[in-house]
C-alpha cells in the first residue's frame, strides 16, 4: 500500500510529507525524564506518544533506532541554570547517594512503561554515562568561538550565536521580547549575555556528582547530554527530534543552538512535541503537586479518583486524544474510556467464535483499512483510528449474532486487520482477560445478580458479592453510569 505520512513539524510549523534522510531508516531521539522522583501521569503521556508514533514507524517497515536518554545529572531545579540541583537536593531528603535516586527512579520509570506497554528504545543513554562526549562537544563549541569560560563555568553565547543562526526558530518568539522577559544581570552575574546558558557548571565544594573537566571540576549542563548523545548515536543530522512541549521554548532551543555551533548544521530535520496532560485544565506537573502517580491511578487510591483503572485503559484514554491536543484528566473521560476499552476488547474476544460462511456481506476491509491508515498517516491521528474500530465492533458484534456473514478467508483477514492496527500500532493488549474470554459479559452477570439482590433488599447477597470480588482482586463502583468494575 501507498503511504504518505505527513506529520507536523515544529520548526516549520505546518505538517510536511515525511521524507527520512536515508531511505527506510530513521533516527529519533526523545528527551526522556529527570530519574530524581516518580514520573507521573502526564511523563507517561509523552512517553506513550512517542510509543504509538515509534510503532507505527515500524510497522511501515522503516528500521528506527530510537534513542532516549535519562537524565540523571545536571538538571538544576530552575531552567535557567538557577537553583539546586535536583538530585542531589531529592539525595539529601531520602538520605541516599545521589546515584541510588538515579538508580531507584530509573528502575521504577522503566516498571512503569512496561505496564503501559510501552516498546524500549533501541538505546537509552544516561547523562552521566556520557560525560567525555559532552567535555568535547563543548570543547568543539568553545573553538568554534560560541562559547567562553568564566572562573570555572563555561557559557554559551548566545549574542555571538544569533549573528549567524536563528535562535528562536523553534517558537517564533521575538529575540526583544525574550530578553525583556529575563531578568536584567547584576553584579553577581558571571555570564556576558542575558540569554546565555551553562555548557558546564563549577561545582561548589559540597556538590556530590562531579567530574574533572579542562575548566575544573563540575557537571554538565542540562541541555547538553541531549546535543552529545543524540549526536553520538544518530550523527550531525537525524530524522525526529521530540519531546513534550514544555521542552521546546528552552532545552530545545539550546539543543538547536549547541548543535548548530557544534556542527555546523541544524540537527534534527523534524521536531515533534506532545500536549501536556491537564488536570482541571493546569497542566500536571511534579513541582505544582497535580501528579498523578499512575500506580495511584490503577488501584484508585488518591483523594480525587472515584475508582481504578488498568493500565491499557489509561492508554486507551491517552490514544482517544491526537497527541498535539491537551488531554483533561477527569473520572468520567477515564469512565467513558475504560468502557470504550471493554467494548472493543470484548468484540476481539468474539473474533474466535464467529462462524464462517459461503459468503461475506459485512462491508469492504479494503476500505477500513484504507480509512485507518489514512488516520495514521495524517501526524498520527489515533482518535480518527479508534471511531473507525467502533465501526469494526459494531461489525463483529453482527457477525457474531448472526446478522451479518463472513467467509473463512475474509475472517483470517479481519483478525489480521484487528492485530495489525489495535495491537501492534495502538500498542494495546487484553488486560480484562484471566482464563475467561469474555470477562467484561461474566462481570455484566454478576452486576446484574447483584443490582437484583439490592433491589430485594438482600443486602447479605449483594455486599458479599462485592466483598468476594475485592478478594480477588476486582473492584466494584457504583456510579450514575450503572456499576462499573476494574482489576487492581
Ligand atoms: P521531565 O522528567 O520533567 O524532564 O519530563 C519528562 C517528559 O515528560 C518531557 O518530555 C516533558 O515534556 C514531559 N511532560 C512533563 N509534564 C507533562 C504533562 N503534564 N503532560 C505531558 N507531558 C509532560
Ligand atoms: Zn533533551
Amino acid at each position: 500500500m501507498e503511504h504518505n505520512l505527513v506529520l507536523y513539524n515544529t520548526l516549520t510549523r505546518k505538517k510536511e510529507k515525511f521524507v527520512p534522510i536515508h531511505p527506510n531508516l530513521v533516527g529519533m531521539y526523545v528527551c526522556g525524564p529527570t530519574v530524581y522522583s516518580d514520573v507521573h501521569l502526564g511523563n507517561c503521556r509523552t512517553f506513550v506518544s512517542f510509543d504509538l508514533i515509534f510503532r507505527y514507524l515500524v510497522h511501515l517497515g522503516y528500521k528506527v533506532r530510537y534513542v532516549r536518554n535519562i537524565t540523571d545529572a545536571g538538571h538544576l531545579e530552575g531552567d535557567n541554570d538557577e537553583g539546586d540541583d535536583k538530585f542531589a537536593k531529592k539525595a539529601k531528603l531520602e538520605k541516599l547517594e545521589p546515584m541510588e535516586i538515579v538508580q531507584k527512579y530509573t528502575l521504577g520509570f522503566h516498571d512503569v512503561l512496561r505496564m503501559f506497554n510501552t516498546i524500549p528504545p533501541s538505546i537509552e543513554p544516561t547523562a552521566t554515562g556520557h560525560i567525555s562526549e559532552q567535555i568535547e562537544m563543548v570543547q568543539e563549541i568553545m573553538k568554534n568561538g560560541f562559547a567562553y569560560e568564566v572562573n570555572g563555568t563555561v557559557y554559551f553565547d548566545v549574542d555571538k550565536y544569533v549573528k549567524e543562526y536563528n535562535y528562536t526558530i523553534l517558537t517564533n518568539r521575538n529575540l526583544e521580547d525574550m530578553l525583556n522577559n529575563t531578568r536584567e544581570l547584576g553584579g553577581q552575574d558571571e555570564k556576558k549575555g542575558r540569554l546565555d546558558f551553562a555548557l558546564w557548571i563549577k561545582a561548589k565544594p559540597e556538590h556530590i556528582m562531579r567530574w574533572p573537566s579542562p575548566w575544573g571540576v563540575g557537571f554538565p549542563g542540562w541541555h547538553i547530554e541531549c546535543s552529545a548523545m543524540s549526536r553520538k548515536y544518530l550523527g550531525d543530522q537525524f530524522d525526529i527530534h521530540g519531546g513534550g512541549m514544555d521542552l521546546a521554548a528552552t532545552h530545545h532551543t539550546n539543543e538547536i543552538a549547541q548543535s548548530e555551533a557544534c556542527n555546523h548544521t541544524t540537527p534534527a530535520k523534524y521536531w515533534m512535541h506532545t500536549n501536556m496532560l491537564t488536570v482541571n485544565g493546569a497542566r500536571m506537573s511534579k513541582s505544582a503537586g497535580n501528579g498523578f502517580l499512575p500506580g495511584e491511578l490503577f488501584t484508585g487510591n488518591h483523594p480525587l479518583l472515584n475508582r481504578g483503572y488498568s493500565p491499557m485503559a489509561v492508554r486507551f484514554f491517552m490514544l482517544q486524544a491526537h497527541y498535539r491536543s491537551t488531554l483533561d484528566f477527569s473520572n468520567e473521560a477515564l469512565d467513558a474510556a475504560d468502557k470504550g476499552y471493554k467494548r472493543l476488547m470484548s468484540a476481539i474476544a468474539l473474533l474466535d467464535k464467529i462462524a464462517v460462511s459461503g459468503k461475506s456481506n459485512f462491508g469492504n476491509l479494503e476500505e477500513i483499512k484504507a480509512r485507518s491508515y489514512a488516520a495514521m498517516d495524517d501526524d498520527f491521528n489515533s482518535p480518527v483510528l479508534i471511531a473507525e474500530l467502533f465501526e469494526v465492533v459494531r461489525i463483529i458484534n453482527s457477525l457474531y449474532d448472526g446478522k451479518l456473514t463472513i467467509t473463512a478467508a475474509d475472517l483470517e483477514a479481519l483478525k489480521g486487520y484487528v492485530s495489525d492496527f489495535v495491537f501492534d500500532i495502538l500498542g494495546l493488549k487484553d488486560d480484562q482477560v484471566g482464563d475467561v474470554d469474555n470477562m467484561d459479559g461474566l462481570m455484566q452477570i454478576l452486576i446484574g445478580i447483584r443490582n437484583e439482590a439490592k433491589k430485594n433488599k438482600d443486602f447479605v447477597t449483594s455486599d458479599s458479592i462485592r466483598e468476594k470480588l475485592t478478594e480477588i482482586g476486582i473492584q466494584l463502583k457504583d456510579s450514575k453510569e450503572g456499576t462499573l468494575w476494574n482489576k487492581i
